[in-house]
This record gives C-alpha cells, sequence and structure tokens, in this order.
C-alpha cells in the first residue's frame, strides 16, 4: 500500500498503521520489514557513489544518512499524522534537540510552555542556554500570555498538549494562528495523546514531535523519537540530525514499526481503561484531586473535546503530600514504579521524585508539579485489575 497512490482508497486509521510504508521486501519478498542491520552500503562503482552521495539520487549510502528499515518507519508515521515527511531519532529528547538545533540559531527566543516535561526544560536551560537561545516560560494554557511574550527576535513556540506531569492543554487551533500571523514556527510534543487521539497537523501546527519510546513502541523495549511536519521546514532538522548522528538504529526501527501496526487498537483500550480509572479516582473520597482531559471536571475539558477525538492513557492524582503519594505507589502491587509511560503495562511515578527532579523548588511551582502528584500511565490490562491495585494502595 503506496499512501501516496492518488488512487489509494480513504483507509482507516488501523487499516493505515498495518499496512503504510510496508510493502513485501523487493529481493525475497519477506512481508515484515527486514533489520537491515548495516552501517554501509555497497556501490558498484564510483560513478554511482557520487551519484548517491554527491548527486543525492536514489539509493543509499550510510545509515546514518538514510537507511530502508528507518525509511518505512518514517512512511509509516508521516502517513498516521498526515505529515508531508517524517524524520525518526534515536530517542524523544534526540528529536527535540535536533529540531531546536535545526530551526534555531544563536540569540534566537524560543517562547516555552511551563508544564513540559523535565528534560526539555533542562536543555533549554542549560545545554541550549550555553549557545544563547533565549527562552521565555509561560502559561500556555491561556494563549494571550504566548501572545504577551512574542518579540522580535521569537522564532518558535514550542508547546506540549496533554502536558507531562500535569495534562495541562494548549488551545492548538489558536497558537497555530498567533503563530502564522507573526512568521513563527509552532511546535507541538504529541507524545501524551498520540496520533491517534491527536492530530496538530491539523489544527495549523506546523511541526509535531514525539518520544516514539512511549506508545509508538508501546512495549516498553527500546528507546525513539519522531519530528513530522512538511519538506521545507523538516530540512534543516534533518540536517541537524545527519550531522549530529542522533539516528536511531535499524533494530530499533524495526521495533517501532512492529509496535506501531498496533497503535490504534492499543490507544483505545488505553483510553477506556484511563477513563475508568480516573472516574474511580474521582469518586474516591482519599483522592483530593483527580486529573483527566476526559473527566468533566478538568478545567479545559471542553478544548479538550474540540482538539482529541480520545483523552489519552494519563491519569495524574495528587494525594496532597509528598508522603501520602509515596505511600499509594509503594502500596500497589501489579502497577510498577517506573519513569516511562505508554507502556502495555501499568506504570506509576511522581514526577517531583523522577521526571522533574531537576527543576528548582520555584520551577516545580510555577509549572504546578508539586509534591503530592502521582502520574499513573493506565496500562493494557484488565481495567478491574487496576482499580483492584489501586483499591489495595489507597484505600477508600
Ligand atoms: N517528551 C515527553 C512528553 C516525554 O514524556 C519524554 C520522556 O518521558 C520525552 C519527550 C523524551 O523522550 P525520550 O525519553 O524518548 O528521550
Amino acid at each position: 500500500m503506496n499512501n501516496n497512490t492518488p488512487d489509494t482508497p480513504p483507509y482507516g486509521e488501523t487499516t493505515r498503521a498495518i499496512h503504510a510504508g510496508q510493502e513485501p521486501d523487493a529481493a525475497f519478498g519477506a512481508l515484515a520489514t527486514p533489520i537491515y542491520q548495516t552501517a554501509s552500503f555497497a556501490y558498484d562503482s564510483v560513478e554511482q557513489a557520487i551519484a548517491r552521495s554527491v548527486h543525492l539520487e536514489e539509493g543509499y549510502n550510510y545509515t546514518r544518512v538514510a537507511n530502508p528499515t528507518i525509511d518505512a518507519l518514517e512512511h509509516k508515521l508521516a502517513d498516521l499524522d498526515g505529515a508531508e515527511e517524517c524524520i525518526a531519532f534515536a530517542s524523544g529528547m534526540g528529536a527535540i534537540a535536533g529540531t531546536f538545533l535545526g530551526l534555531c540559531g544563536s540569540g534566537d527566543h524560543v517562547i516555552c510552555g511551563v508544564n513540559i516535561y523535565g528534560a526539555t526544560q533542562g536543555l533549554l536551560t542549560t545545554v541550549l542556554q550555553r549557545w544563547n537561545l533565549q527562552v521565555t516560560f509561560v502559561d500556555a494554557r491561556e494563549p494571550s500570555n504566548i501572545a504577551r511574550a512574542i518579540g522580535p527576535d521569537t522564532r518558535l513556540i514550542y508547546l506540549e498538549s496533554p502536558s507531562n506531569p500535569s495534562l495541562q492543554l494548549v488551545d492548538l487551533v489558536a497558537v497555530a494562528q498567533l503563530a502564522h500571523d507573526r512568521g513563527i514556527i509552532s511546535v507541538i510534543d504529541n507524545t501524551f495523546a498520540g496520533s491517534s487521539n491527536q492530530q496538530p497537523l491539523k489544527h495549523g501546527i506546523d511541526v509535531v514531535i514525539y518520544s516514539a519510546t512511549k506508545y509508538i513502541s508501546g512495549h516498553g523495549d527500546t528507546l525513539g523519537g519522531a519530528v513530522l511536519g512538511n519538506a521545507h521546514q523538516l530540512r534543516r532538522i534533518r540536517q541537524a540530525q545527519i550531522l549530529v548522528g542522533a539516528t536511531i538504529s535499524p533494530f530499533n526501527a524495526f521495533l517501532l514499526l512492529r509496535g506501531l501496526q498496533t497503535l490504534p487498537l492499543r490507544m483505545r483500550q488505553h483510553n477506556a481503561n484511563a477513563m475508568a480509572v480516573a472516574r474511580w479516582l474521582q469518586a474516591n473520597p482519599a483522592v483530593p484531586e483527580t486529573i483527566y482531559p476526559g473527566l468533566e471536571s478538568h478545567p479545559q475539558h471542553e478544548l479538550a473535546k474540540t482538539q482529541m477525538s480520545g483523552f489519552g492513557g494519563v491519569v495524574c492524582f495528587d494525594m496532597g503530600n509528598d508522603d501520602a503519594a509515596r505511600a499509594v505507589q509503594n502500596a500497589t502491587k501489579l502497577i510498577t514504579i517506573a519513569s516511562s509511560l505508554g507502556d502495555v503495562k501499568s506504570l506509576i511515578s511522581q514526577p517531583v521524585h523522577l521526571s522533574h527532579r531537576y527543576l528548582t523548588p520555584e520551577e516545580r511551582k510555577f509549572a504546578g508539579v508539586t509534591p503530592g502528584l502521582v502520574r499513573l500511565s493506565v496500562g493494557l490490562e484488565d481495567v478491574e485489575d487496576i482499580i483492584a491495585d489501586l483499591d489495595g494502595a489507597i484505600g477508600s
């Protein structure tokens, strides 16, 4: 199935997740895309070497630049997000760093949502600050805060929606409009929602980023990242990736291709399990606060309904203080304490001690990362078992 062929029927998402980007292999007809585990590709002649590497004619040279297994992954990811192009990276942080390195230069100004993954915040305030990238963090739930932060050097607006960890949303249409009107590039880290639940490019956002380590892999067995957008935007990001060497390995690309084939099915179940868990937590008097965009009580639930088709697999709850949050995690038996999310297994963590530990107390306060906040990545176990585990740990 070639998604670029004009007469391709309008296949559904689940069909495309299975077929897009993956033709039987030309050499032996292997149905699963082979792992082209090679650093370089042989040329027939010096002329062919020059044609491919200097004149960029079709064919492969070197895996840091391009590889057939990685190409298949990039095609499938682009298809699922409705993107012109995709660049697969070695990790989500590789994708984020490659985006800033490709699109920004010294002295440029970036506006960033304050509630974002801790390492992204760290990248901006340490490594990229040494390269003189200027950053303003804003509460991005209100587009006027973004508008007010725009200055003459603003090059890029970088946001997460839903955000890590507090599941805050950003009005994608409003941000895209704001950015386009002023010639600024808008970037959304769509890791928490995933392409099944939210398609930021369709709302006018320029560039979408994923930590493929999460839902795209789905099985917690590989790191990966991706950047999606139009070919023009991605040209300089591709150049940054190749020159920095943040290319994904063919083996990890194979694992992500395998995971992607069940992404829509998995996301449907993650959404359903998370909703049931969120409702159970919300009804539990021992839990002071439950945060999930699918709950009517979420302050941005109406916005969520307009830009998300499902609300994702992460549910947060605030136990009020550090001790209570620790006690819940230490008491779970089925749910595992771990840093990641998007796995088939349910994973629980306390952002203050893990994903957001590098932030200063002031930064955590501004970002709304409270000591009692618990992040639960609801997995694909039978939901009754997940709830029974929480019941044993929290009580009611
Ligand atoms: N973006 C978000 C929203 C994340 O939660 C993470 C990791 O937790 C990353 C990016 C970084 O991804 P990776 O760990 O694959 O580098």
